[in-house]
């Protein structure tokens, strides 16, 4: 997990330190609500039917959008990721956040085997997007800016989301790099890796 760089013009940057300080949800969906929605993801993706899985993710976005009083981000849920091979590696898109359309699509297929991805994973691509939606809608974030704050808030509704115990979330620690940040890996274990404006990336 890599944040962006702060942007050059004044305003952007105002709104880009807002988002890095805004570290904590002060408003938090009800656990039992969301867990149990969870589930029931879960469940769908289990039974690989794409329609299912459109069902309780936006069952799950609706829960998030009741809970911050903003109108709900529409869902589109697709099979076989995108993949981008270069002479350098190659990426995966994982899920996007159209901001004209107000609409999150995730892909639930991995692009080489076209197996059906991980729950942990998908939860994960879910909740990042509607953090982007949450940015422009609830907060005024317009540029809704990959931020230790904006990491940190996703965080907070996924292992909301999963139950985790409070002992077993480790703290995001963050390292610098140029003038970005990213999460310090060595401190870290069990995150799902995601990075790009508003396209949610993964590979070598
Ligand atoms: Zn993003």
């Amino acid at each position: 997990m890599i944040t962006d760089r702060p942007p050059q013009s004044s305003k952007a940057r105002r709104e880009f330190e807002k988002s890095d300080a805004l570290t904590k949800l002060v408003t938090l969906p009800d656990a039992h609500d969301l867990q149990a929605s969870a589930l029931l993801l879960e469940k769908a993706l289990a039974t690989g039917d794409p329609r299912s899985v459109r069902v309780e993710g936006a069952s799950i976005l609706g829960l998030l959008a009741r809970t911050y009083a903003i109108t709900p981000p529409r869902l589109r849920v697709l099979g076989t990721r995108p993949r981008q091979v270069w002479e350098g590696g190659h990426f995966e898109l994982f899920g996007d956040y159209d901001f004209q359309e107000k609409r999150i699509r995730i892909w639930m297929r991995t692009a080489v085997l076209g197996k059906v991805t991980s729950y942990r994973g998908l939860l994960h691509t879910l909740l990042h997007e509607f953090c982007h939606h949450l940015d422009r809608e609830g907060f005024g974030f317009l540029e809704t800016p990959h931020t230790r704050g904006f990491h940190a808030r996703v965080d907070d509704l996924y292992h909301l989301a999963l139950a985790t115990p409070p002992e077993r979330r480790r703290p995001l620690v963050w390292i610098r790099m140029g003038r970005a940040w990213r999460i310090d890996w060595s401190r870290l274990r069990s995150s799902p890796r995601t990075a790009g404006s508003s396209e949610e990336k993964g590979g070598s």
